[in-house]
């Protein structure tokens, strides 16, 4: 199985090829074909098992028709640690090379000055771990009103931590119509519930 047989387009394609990736992981395998159909999906998949990738690829192919009035924010990843942000944002920019697309990724624990300004160019893909994305929607430094896709990534740590109440606050903030990508590394009775309270005829796949 390769990239090409995941039906992923040429400049995505050569973007991995020259980071370094041959052929796809197991639950890039499995996630990539619905996420590009434009399914919801629940996905159990560790860390290491090529996840952010799983869902950063079909993501930026589902993008790639960007015209001139795409000016709000059309996806958002949030996830629950800064370092988790930064890698995010880091690997889109690998596999966005060869695409007209940009990301960023907010965080706390930082002024927010740079983010700020950084918010002021075109962002297609934003990356943010749920407090500081609050802080500056209600500040009204960013519109998720335009929002078409939503991954919730290590979505168990993000529930466990206390941040729990902010990603439900966010939920309220996104479109109804969007597609939801909801990772998890486990997949317990609470958080399997929660999932399903917000995605809609959700494909399960796991990696
Ligand atoms: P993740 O599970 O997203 O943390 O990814 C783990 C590591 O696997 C990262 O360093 C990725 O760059 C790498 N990776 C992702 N997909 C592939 C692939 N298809 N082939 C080789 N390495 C990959």
């Amino acid at each position: 199985m390769s990239f090409k047989n995941l039906n992923l387009i040429n400049p995505i394609i050569r973007a991995v090829t020259e980071a370094g990736y041959s052929k796809p992981t197991e639950i890039q395998y499995s996630a990539i074909p619905h996420i590009l159909a434009g399914n919801d999906i629940i996905a159990c998949a560790k860390t290491g098992t090529g996840k952010t990738a799983a869902f950063a690829m079909p993501i930026l192919q589902l993008l790639k028709k960007h015209t001139p009035e795409h000016k709000e924010i059309r996806t958002l990843i949030l996830t629950p640690t800064r370092e988790l942000a930064i890698q995010i944002e880091e690997n889109l920019g690998i596999y966005s090379k060869y695409l007209p697309l940009s990301q960023l990724s907010i965080f706390g624990g930082v002024l927010a000055g740079g983010q700020l300004a950084a918010l002021r160019k075109r962002v297609d893909i934003l990356v943010a771990t749920p407090g500081r994305l609050l802080d500056l929607v209600n500040q009204r430094h960013i519109d998720l009103s335009k929002l078409e896709i939503l991954v919730l990534d290590e979505a168990d740590r993000m529930l466990e931590m206390e941040c729990v109440n902010d990603v439900k606050k966010i939920l309220k903030l996104v479109p109804q119509k969007r597609q939801t990508l909801f990772f998890s590394a486990t997949m317990s009775p609470d958080i399997r519930k929660f999932a399903e309270s917000i995605l809609n005829n959700p494909v399960e796949v796991t990696g």
